[in-house]
């Protein structure tokens, strides 16, 4: 049997996700792509399998089976159709702020809903000036009575229009740099809240990503996430732990991409023989093998270190490092599958094409490569007492 980093109850629930991926996701891929439509659908068998379940803990209405069958069944998924992937890995995003700083009331108001796919989640910070320096975000809170007001606007929200429930950071001390910021929970029907725009995006396209507008917003003390001014270590925390989501993604493009790319080596002839015979597509075919087992690797292995216990210090790195490295090589060999196919990669018949245009929000989403490139940079300082 070849080496499997599963346990028996997991490999059955890959198994579930793998069915839901063939049946009924796979045939809707392009479809999806093609209209730029969100794909209820595909929401509605993820909640029939229990699929959103894999995020959460038993106790908040989840399968409570571990993170790495989670970032697998993201895999598994994207291998198929990135738009749909991605699904999985925000409702992850979206609700890790009720995960790691929910109290009782909010976690037990919410995270069901989550497990179960009757809510979908968003998590909003970046703005229109502050990407990779979110710190510098304009969106306010303001106190006021027992709770808060919040005016501002958000900018490439996925899930914007889709979600029910919004992560939102804001300042609540606008003089006091990331120590100024809060974290809340927001609902979508709030008065003042409104989707302003959706992007029209290169790929991934059946996800929204949007603008958000809060213009008065107001909101309850129940709605604050964690403590006043604790929301920027918040924001940081969260991305920890979701990044090898889009690492999960990353990783579903590169082995979708490789897969199609050897079958069609396989039967396509040029002088004489399949092109898979030609030492330049082998070398390419063993190329992209190679790295796309390596980025599994690292994701794998962040997911066992979670599984395992790890103190959540060691994820920062394990966290950048996996996704730094499956969002360059998903890119890579989507470009190489794209080369293997010839012209036939370049039209929008063959999925390869589809899967290069989605890789590339992979390098960006959640922090681009080169902020993963410092914030690895400066956890090895770290490591040796810099
Ligand atoms: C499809 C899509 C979905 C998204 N979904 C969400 C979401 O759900 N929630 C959310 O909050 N955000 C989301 N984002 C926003 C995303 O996280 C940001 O776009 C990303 O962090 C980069 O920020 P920016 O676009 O402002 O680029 P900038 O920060 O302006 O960066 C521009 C370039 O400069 C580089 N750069 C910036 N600072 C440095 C530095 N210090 N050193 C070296 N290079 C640097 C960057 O790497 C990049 O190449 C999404 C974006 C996209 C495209």
């Amino acid at each position: 049997m070849p080496w499997d980093p599963l346990g028996p109850e997991q490999r059955e629930l890959r198994e579930l996700v793998r069915t839901v991926a063939r049946e009924v996701v796979a045939p809707r891929a392009a479809e999806i792509d093609a209209s730029h439509t969100f794909p209820w659908d595909v929401v509605e068998a993820f909640r029939e399998a229990g699929l959103f379940g894999l995020f959460f803990d038993e106790e908040d209405g989840g399968t409570g089976t571990g993170v790495l069958l989670s970032l697998v069944a993201i895999e598994e998924i994207s291998r198929v159709c990135a738009t749909s992937g991605l699904i999985l890995a925000v409702q992850e995003l979206g609700s890790l702020g009720l995960k790691l700083a929910g109290s009782a009331e909010q976690r037990a108001a919410w995270l069901p809903r989550l497990a179960s796919g009757e809510v979908l989640a968003a998590y909003a910070l970046t703005e229109a000036g502050s990407g990779s320096d979110s710190a510098a975000m304009r969106t306010t809170a303001r106190a006021d009575g027992d709770g808060w007001v919040l005016d501002g606007t958000k900018r490439f929200i996925t899930n914007a229009g889709v979600a029910g429930l919004y992560t939102v950071f804001a300042k609540t001390d606008p003089e006091a740099g990331h120590r100024g910021i809060s974290a809340f929970v927001v609902e979508a029907d709030t008065p003042g809240f409104e989707v302003a725009r959706l992007e029209e995006k290169l790929g991934i396209t059946g996800s929204t990503t949007g603008e958000l507008v809060f213009d008065g917003v107001r909101v309850g003390p129940d709605s604050l996430l964690g403590e006043v001014g604790e929301g920027f270590r918040l924001a940081m925390r969260i991305l920890d732990r979701s990044r090898p989501g889009v690492a999960a993604q990353a990783l579903g493009i590169a082995q979708g991409a490789t897969d199609y790319a050897l079958e069609y080596a396989r039967t396509r002839e040029t002088m004489g023989k399949p092109i898979a015979q030609h030492q330049l597509i082998a070398g390419k075919l063993a190329d992209m093998e190679t790295s796309t087992e390596a980025a599994r690797g690292l994701l794998y292995r962040y997911g066992r270190m979670v599984d395992e216990g790890a103190h959540a210090d060691e994820l920062t790195k394990a966290s950048a490092m996996a996704k730094l490295y499956c969002g360059d090589v998903a890119m890579q060999v989507a470009v190489d599958a794209v080369q293997v196919l010839g012209g036939y990669g370049y039209v929008r018949e063959y999925p390869v094409e589809r899967f290069m245009r989605d890789a590339k929000v992979c390098e960006i989403g959640e922090g681009t490569s080169e902020i993963q490139r410092i914030v690895i940079a400066r956890q090895m300082l770290r490591e040796i007492g810099a």
